[in-house]
């Protein structure tokens, strides 16, 4: 049987329950769900890529357990082109998710882009429900920082790998 195999590509700097919902929306959709978490050392991450890999593992294990995902899911870290990572995959979707219209200009160039470089890999875009449309990692980050409650945008054991860093600076 044909299976389809789709990406979610992303920073997860941190993974929050914006990129959870999209997850298990993508799981409804696809066969396989490869997470590719990605390098993106010009977006000065606040976490390693091991770190940020390890939190969206984590919050893996915990959304099967919840039984919230109904596709196989694969968590891999890359620091090449994205058409290729997908490629090398053998997925045929990319995954996106859409919060504003701010989102949408950056999307549609990439989308663009990709479809340039491979028309036969399509973008898919999905919406979060409307309680955490708003979500952004670096807003997150940027509550964290002055001390307010991030605990219901990310999983606890997120929002404990925050707090170790501010308790630590
Ligand atoms: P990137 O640096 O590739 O934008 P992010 O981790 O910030 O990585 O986001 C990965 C994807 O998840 C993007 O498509 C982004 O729009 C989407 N996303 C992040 N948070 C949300 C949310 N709250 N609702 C819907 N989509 C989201």
């Amino acid at each position: 049987m044909h299976r389809i195999i789709g990406v979610y590509p992303g920073t997860f700097d941190p993974i929050t329950c914006g990129h959870l919902d999209i997850i298990s929306r993508a799981s409804q959709v696809v066969d396989k769900l490869i997470i590719g978490v990605a390098h993106n050392a010009n977006k000065s991450p606040l976490f390693s890529l091991e770190e940020r890999v390890l939190m969206v593992k984590q919050d893996m294990e915990f959304l099967q357990k919840k039984s919230s995902m109904r596709s196989e899911v694969e968590v891999i870290p890359f620091n090449n082109l994205l058409i290729d990572f997908v490629i090398r995959n053998h997925a045929k979707v990319i995954i996106r998710g859409l919060r504003a219209v701010s989102d949408f200009e950056h999307e549609f160039q990439m989308a663009s882009m990709n479809l340039r470089l491979n028309s036969q890999i399509e973008t898919i875009f999905l919406m979060a429900t409307d309680k955490y449309q708003f979500i952004s990692s670096s807003m997150i980050k940027e509550v964290a920082r002055f001390g307010g409650d991030i605990s219901p945008f990310v999983s606890s054991h997120v929002m404990d790998k925050i707090k170790s860093i501010h308790q630590s600076t």
